[in-house]
């Protein structure tokens, strides 16, 4: 099964070594890609024309709480993670699954529903977006031979430490550590609590933990401080800095800029932080994305590389950056009709959300048309192989 993608404006790579490539066209081999380059042809089962616009990385969204198929208890919201394929998720990353009611605390019931939601998402992709979940809420008792018991069952991540009975840096460090050895992701949550029952986190419990990534630090809702953020940023430890959609709009900026000037941007991923309190919000990434490119002197391409191939390198998935070998999904991308921007970046740069008009995982287009951005200027149109479905308003 081979896939063409031709008529490309712009390549976004999702490297922020090197965010653009010198390319007009995209070849994709069995959910692969094979090539990328200029003028590239051949025989293909599917051809996409991409009419001048933009291609990148599907975005990953590195902080989501997803409980069970494409439903959140939390808003009573169906198909949420559909949707937000039509804002250009391809990738959804779980922070915890704190919103299943009745959630187990003791070790037995925590592991068994990180075991269970690991696998039921391993198994389902809902609406094809690729969802990795299944992320322990940490509790006083977990030893060692939980985490190895866990990851053997198809855990492979540790969700937002401090939400559950595990609040300090010095208790944490040990399951981290544990966890790690075991191959699991860690996050920990940071700044003011979000659900009743959690506390204040500040970096000295993150730095004590040394946990994969620093949850949401401009907020989730509540900030950490300014001081709290430099500590992380200028902390010599590679742990990650998340920022997130539904948390602080200054601090995000704050803290894009600090990294910057410190040469961390590598260290910087994006996340939604929805369902949560302040909903469900399918074009969250876009928005967090269109915020930090249009109010910082960070390139829009580099942005885009915060979202896609940052993700992509902590959790050590082969998704996020459009090079040879990894997985084919892509987003098509333009200005919206309207903007005053001519292009995907230039949108992001002026603070409009692109027009989305094409999404395809593992190579195959799964949406056309978005039915959540405003239309792209420029819409890529299969012209070879099965239509797929638009949606519009
Ligand atoms: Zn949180």
């Amino acid at each position: 099964m081979r896939t063409l993608i031709t008529g490309i404006g712009e390549v976004v790579s999702g490297d922020i070594e090197a965010p653009l490539l010198d390319a007009d066209s995209v070849s994709i081999v069995d959910g692969r890609i094979e090539s990328i380059g200029r003028g590239l042809d051949g025989t293909a089962d599917v051809v996409v024309d991409a009419r001048g616009a933009t291609v990148m990385p599907g975005l990953i969204d590195s902080h989501a709480h997803p409980v069970v198929g494409d439903f959140t208890p939390r808003q009573r919201t169906l198909d949420f993670i559909e949707s937000s394929l039509h804002g250009g998720v391809t990738t959804m990353i779980s922070a915890g699954e704190p919103h299943l009611p009745g959630r187990p605390k003791d070790v037995i019931g925590l592991k068994a529903m990180a075991i269970a939601i690991a696998r039921a998402y391993a198994s389902f992709r809902p609406g094809g977006v690729k969802v990795r979940a299944g992320a322990p809420i940490l509790e006083q008792g977990l030893v060692e031979a939980d985490f190895a018991e866990m990851a053997a069952g198809g855990v492979r991540l540790i969700g937002e430490i401090g939400l559950g009975s595990v609040k300090k840096g010095a208790d944490a460090a040990p399951m981290v550590a544990w966890g790690r050895a075991h191959g699991m992701v860690s996050t920990f949550h940071t700044g003011g609590p979000s659900l009743p029952g959690s506390s204040a986190i500040g970096a000295d419990d993150v730095l004590d933990a040394a946990p994969d990534i620093a949850g949401h630090i401009n907020g989730g809702t509540t900030s950490l401080s300014e001081a709290d953020i430099d500590r992380l940023v200028e902390a010599d430890s590679g742990i990650a800095l998340e920022l997130v959609h539904c948390g602080n709009g200054r601090t995000a900026l704050f803290a894009l800029r600090r990294a910057a000037d410190a040469g961390a941007l590598g260290r910087v991923i994006l996340g939604n932080d929805a369902p949560s309190g302040t909903g469900v919000v399918p074009l969250g990434i876009l928005r967090l994305m269109a915020h930090l490119a249009s109010l910082s002197d960070v390139a829009p391409e580099t942005v885009v590389g915060l979202a896609t191939g940052n993700t992509a390198r902590v959790h050590g998935m082969d998704t996020g950056v459009l090079a040879p070998g990894r997985s084919a999904d892509i987003v098509i991308a333009d200005a919206p009709v309207g903007s005053v921007a001519g292009t995907a970046l230039q949108a992001l740069a002026n603070g409009d959300i692109p027009g989305i008009s094409m999404v395809l995982v593992d190579g195959v287009p799964l949406v056309g048309r978005s039915r959540n951005t405003a239309p792209a200027a420029r819409m890529a149109e299969v012209v070879k192989g099965p239509a797929v479905g638009g949606g519009g308003h």
